[in-house]
């Protein structure tokens, strides 16, 4: 685009590179030389379904979090509805669950004939009010979906009570959670079924779309790995309808070398949110903001960083950091029991504040492993000019020290 034609409003303030939301261009390049002997060993073999290769990056994840069993699937999505599948959850069944998260968290539920039972979140963590949760259990709940959102463990100490008080499955979204942790047991192990996805801007993605269950229960793990090749308990006997949902041996490959770097890359996403704090303070952004609040106990891994803007300048942050291209997104602006497609269950605006609030004020910063200092300063800068902070600091304000360690 030549310059006469660029929006004034888009111009960019000073000649710094872009700063992308997330870049897995990089990332790719510091493992290509393994992933491509693994894409070539499968394509050696030409078996893309099932097999060995996914059933060892099964074992490798069910390992990572310590459950018994893994079973391989082909999205996040399919994970989830697989586990309602599994634990029998049919129409007018009615599952509990959050408004703010990704719309698969619902739409899974919706898609097996329940009903999704929507209650409010914890505006410190964004997940779910464990005791709203508790209030909202019925005759005809059947399970309880908490989500681990934006990477961080939801409450599981009074959800379990819950569950245990009135018989009821817990199922795992862990799909933005792989890696975190709560009271030193990973996301995976924290119900009756975790699901967790691929999906390529996960904390661990594949080259496209995947799924994983994880479970201790031998029952569910065999049940789990009938319904994803049609209910088949082999030589062509059905003995129930499931999906075809396999996770296939290509990105089984490419998931196992991956799986290999997870801890570190978590360990780098945790670092710059605590170099995001670092920055803000140094440029007077504290006040205007509220930052993730790691809760006590839980390794948060910053799928995404979000940060709640404080006074109604959202909206207008976004546009300008927009503007100055600098990486940024909305998750999400329309909580679930707002969205058209669930006009049916009749809820209206104002019956989940927190959740309204959190889709009002959020906003998603660049956290990706190799993200470094100097974007990471831009970003910071950009937000602060965006706020109009005035005083934001110098560039060779930081120690020298904090500078080099990027
Ligand atoms: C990504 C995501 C899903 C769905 O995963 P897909 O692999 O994209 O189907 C479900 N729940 C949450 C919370 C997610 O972030």
């Amino acid at each position: 685009m030549s310059p006469d034609i660029l929006p004034l409003s888009a111009a960019p303030a000073s000649a710094a590179p872009p700063v992308p939301l997330i870049d897995l261009v990089e990332q790719y390049e510091s493992i290509s030389t393994e992933v491509l002997a693994a894409v070539q060993q499968v394509l050696t073999t030409q078996r893309f379904i099932l097999g060995e290769g996914v059933a060892a990056f099964e074992r490798q994840v069910a390992a990572f979090c310590d459950a018994r069993h893994g079973i391989g699937c082909a999205s996040g999505t399919d994970a989830l509805i697989l586990a309602l599948m599994a634990l029998g959850i049919g129409p007018g069944d009615e599952v509990i669950t959050t408004p703010y998260t990704f719309f698969a968290t619902a739409s899974s539920i919706h898609r097996v004939g329940g009903r999704p039972v929507f209650v409010d979140i914890d505006p410190a963590t964004y997940n779910l009010d464990p005791a709203a949760v508790e209030a909202a259990v019925t005759s005809r709940t059947r399970a309880v979906m908490p989500v681990h959102l934006f990477g961080q463990c939801a409450d599981m100490e009074p959800l379990w009570r819950t569950a245990v008080r009135h018989n009821l499955p817990i199922i795992e979204d862990a799909a933005q959670a792989i890696g975190a942790t709560y009271r030193g047991r990973q996301a995976g192990v924290l119900g009756t079924i975790a699901c967790f996805s691929f999906f390529p801007t996960k904390n661990l993605g594949g080259a496209g779309d995947g799924g994983m269950l994880t479970t201790d229960d031998e029952d569910l793990a065999a049940r789990l790995r009938r319904l994803r090749v049609h209910g088949d308990v082999g030589r062509y006997e059905h003995i129930e309808v499931g999906l075809n949902s396999r996770l296939d041996a290509l990105q089984a490959a490419i998931l196992s070398v991956k799986l290999t770097r997870l801890a570190d890359w978590t360990a780098a996403r945790q670092a710059n949110a605590r170099r995001y704090e670092e920055l803000f303070r140094e440029y007077g952004l504290l006040e205007r903001l509220v930052l993730p609040q790691a809760q006590t106990d839980c390794g948060h891994a910053f799928n995404q960083y979000c940060v709640r803007v404080r006074s109604g300048q959202r909206d207008e942050a976004l546009a300008r950091l927009t503007a100055q291209q600098v990486g940024c997104a909305v998750y999400y602006p329309k909580p679930l029991h707002l969205q058209t497609c669930f006009a049916d269950l009749g809820y209206r605006e104002g019956a989940f504040p927190e959740s309204e609030r959190a889709a009002a004020e959020t906003l998603a910063l660049p956290i990706y492993a190799e993200l470094g200092i100097i974007r990471q300063e831009r970003v910071v800068q950009s937000l602060a000019e965006a706020l109009g902070v005035r005083s934001a600091a110098p560039v060779i304000s930081l120690p020298n020290m904090s500078r080099k360690a990027a």
